[in-house]
């Protein structure tokens, strides 16, 4: 392991930002930040004796490897001001603005949270840094390269705390690191967590990786030279490196079961040329001169690894008889691979780096995309913790489709895992897997680079078991989803059915009755969008086929009964009490969407049970004669869908916000509109619940918002 430069004088770090922003400006910004910083902390020292401000300092130093932008640097400098010091939010903003402060914030917010149990810290920290990584992912990277320089300095800490803080960046930081795609970081964090989880082996690896360093040394800087002068030969120009293996990608091919003599005995390189042409003409150049070991050729560049990584791997037989293990590149395919979501940057665009880095972390990155599909899917906090932790950021497998798409799955997925992943439509209509070229059972294991080809039937359906098969939570999702909408269909082949029925008995024509005219009628009568929403609340027994026919042959209405249905019938509703009767039908209403402790009425249908609305539902106004009192249940424990209109007072984008408010506390949301496009943006959020308790924090809590107009609960 190379050792890493501490600085101690701000000049140090300014220098090295120089070599890439070229401003003086932003160069004085940053030493008068560093002074700021430097008297906020005067007379703190940290647990190695150091005054603090070294540990600031570093951490915007660490930055500067990966070409961090000034406000990012700033950041740094200051992460540790507003939480251990006598400094206001206002101070902070007034001095150097609401960016640098919105990214301080977010970095103190991640290391705020004291729960009592493990498991409870670990959900608040998951959700903090995953609502961290949507606001701006560069609040995540500060935060690691602050956990970075902590563990470079734990030594000073005593042996307790040394396990707990490597843990958890093995477990978490380390893993963000790869998925973000910064290399360097994620490399180092293992190496320092393996010395403190495991201090026998890595010292162990470490010995032997230096007495056999210099040999390894000679042969790969002859390897180097006749490579070098192979490609030449062909006008490529070119660099080469020597490259060493960290200490923990070592110990992982040990303890999956490879022998130390295989590991210390393969060689490096590392080949950059300048496009991807002469990526794969420099292939064919080693491959004709050194014979390839077979099935060791990678093609990273035609197919990138889900976190952008690019490059072609191959292992070959080189001097000596020695395995030397290459990766070829170009300048731009290592910026990224080492860098990943950095690499915004250091390269090209540099004007809109914040914007694209933010845009690539959400529409490129996998891991991004299948944290969101989870949080989409209403899981309760610690189900979708573990399903982040075990599922998304740990043990994942790549596997090809026949094009050669790489599809990133949790360990164990399965064929229909596959299906689904590539789309919820090939995975309704699987009939089978094939797997490199042999069929496989539906609940086989797919391992690491298998090509998975899955065969379709329009006509298929999924199977409920499939739930039991699949390995991530989104899949079973969808697999119940698909359940639920069936039911739908079911309950229009119902509704149709029964509405025939009816008519015969009334000697009425099918055809005849559903005429357009008629259908417009009955559609504004019960307010429904066509024909299937009235075929839709027939089967579901919101109306009787008696009723809709009523509409049109404007027969007498009969006075409504409250009908009583069987146990097997009550829906999930046992959360509502309907004055003196037990076993009722009850729906809430879908107009103004009561939550538990609202004002409610109950509303006695024509069709089938009772609906439940708030007192104050316009909808109720005429139709007291069938009103029936009714009450929460206080022994219930559900959630409540509500809708909100968010009025703000301008044309910012307000939403990644309003999202974190919610998922603060703990309110799952299940839409967010914006509504009027320009001027002031409007938000309708639809949000589950607890109670209007619940619901009234959150009110309170963006009433506080300066970019808040007013708040209204919707009612249709
Ligand atoms: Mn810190």
């Amino acid at each position: 392991m190379s050792k890493k430069k501490e600085i101690h004088e701000v000049g140090e770090l300014t220098e090295k930002v120089s070599t890439y922003i070229d401003n003086k400006e932003d160069l004085d910004l940053l030493e008068k930040t560093y002074q700021f910083a430097y008297q906020k902390h005067k007379g703190q020292f940290r647990k190695s004796g150091e005054e603090y401000i070294i540990h600031p300092l570093n951490v915007a130093y660490i930055l500067t490897d990966i070409y961090a932008d000034r406000e990012t640097i700033q950041a740094a400098l200051l992460h540790d001001v507003l939480e251990d010091c006598d400094c206001t939010r206002e101070e902070m903003e007034n001095l150097f603005g609401k960016e640098v402060t919105h990214l301080v914030e977010g970095v103190t917010k991640l290391s705020k949270i004291n729960f009592s149990t493990e498991n409870e810290y670990l959900i608040e920290y998951y959700k903090k840094i995953i609502v961290g990584i949507s606001e701006d992912v560069r609040v995540i990277i500060i935060k690691l390269a602050d956990r970075l320089h902590n563990m470079r300095t734990l030594w000073a800490l005593p042996e307790e705390k040394q396990k707990i803080k490597a843990k958890e960046s093995m477990e978490i930081l380390a893993p963000i690191a790869h998925h973000l795609g910064i290399h360097k970081i994620k490399s180092e964090l293992e190496d320092l967590s393996l010395r403190y989880l495991k201090p026998d082996i890595f010292y162990d690896i470490a010995e032997k990786l230096n007495t056999s360093k210099l040999e390894r040394d000679k042969t790969v800087l002859e390897m180097q030279e006749i490579v070098s002068k192979l490609l030449k030969d062909f006008n490529i120009s070119h660099e080469i490196k020597g490259r060493a293996k960290s200490i923990y990608s070592i110990y992982n091919k040990l303890s999956k079961g490879k022998k130390f003599s295989d590991i210390y005995d393969l060689h490096a390189l590392r080949i950059l040329v300048n496009t991807e042409q002469e990526c794969y003409v420099a292939l064919g150049i080693i491959h004709s001169k050194f014979r390839p070991l077979p099935n060791r050729f990678k093609d990273y560049v035609a197919m990138p690894k889900p976190n952008m990584y690019q490059s072609l791997h191959t292992t070959v037989f080189g001097l000596d008889g020695y395995l030397f293990e290459i990766q070829i590149r170009t300048y731009d395919m290592d910026e990224i691979a080492e860098n990943g979501i950095a690499s915004h940057w250091a390269y090209k665009e540099k004007k809109d780096a914040k914007a694209n880095m933010q845009s690539t972390t959400e529409q490129k990155l996998q891991f991004f995309k299948s944290i969101m599909d989870l949080s989409s899917d209403k899981l309760s906090s610690e189900e979708f913790v573990n399903s982040v932790k075990d599922e998304v950021l740990n043990d994942n497998i790549y596997v090809f489709t026949p094009k050669g798409d790489i599809i990133e799955l949790p360990k164990d997925a399965t064929p229909i895992d596959f299906a689904y992943k590539v789309h919820t439509k090939v995975g309704e209509t699987m009939i089978g897997a094939i797997v490199n070229n042999s069929i496989v059972p539906l609940d086989y294991k797919l391992q690491n680079n298998d090509i998975v080809k899955i065969n379709t039937n329009k006509a298929s359906k999924p199977s409920k078991e499939w739930i039991n098969l699949v390995k991530s939570t989104h899949t079973k999702n969808k697999i119940r989803a698909y359940f639920t909408k069936n039911e739908r269909e079911i309950y229009m082949e119902r509704g149709k059915e029964s509405l025939e029925k009816a008519l015969r008995k009334k000697k009425l024509s099918f055809a005849e009755f559903l005429n357009d005219e008629n259908i417009k009628e009955i559609k504004a009568e019960i307010k429904v969008k066509n024909l299937e929403e009235i075929y839709l609340v027939i089967g579901n027994g919101k109306y009787a086929p008696n009723t809709i026919i009523n509409i049109i042959t404007k027969e007498e209405q009969q006075k409504p009964k409250v009908p009583k249905v069987g146990s097997q019938n009550i829906e999930n509703n046992a959360d509502i009490i309907v004055s003196g009767i037990d076993q009722v039908r009850v729906n809430l209403a879908q107009c103004c969407n009561p939550i538990f402790g609202d004002d409610i009425i109950g509303y006695i249908t024509m069709g089938n049970g009772i609906t439940v609305h708030r007192s104050n539902c316009h909808n109720l106004v005429s139709l007291e004669e069938r009103n029936v009192e009714v009450s929460w249940n206080q022994n219930q424990n559900k959630r409540y869908l509500t809708c909100l209109l968010i009025h703000t007072t301008s044309s910012d984008d307000h939403m990644l916000d309003l999202i974190q408010k919610t998922s603060i506390l703990d309110m799952p949301v299940d839409s967010v509109k914006t509504i009027g496009k320009t001027g002031k943006l409007i938000y309708e959020v639809k949000i589950y619940v607890r109670n209007i308790d619940h619901l009234n924090k959150l009110i309170v809590e963006l009433n506080n918002q300066p970019y808040i107009d007013k708040i209204e609960r919707i009612q249709r």
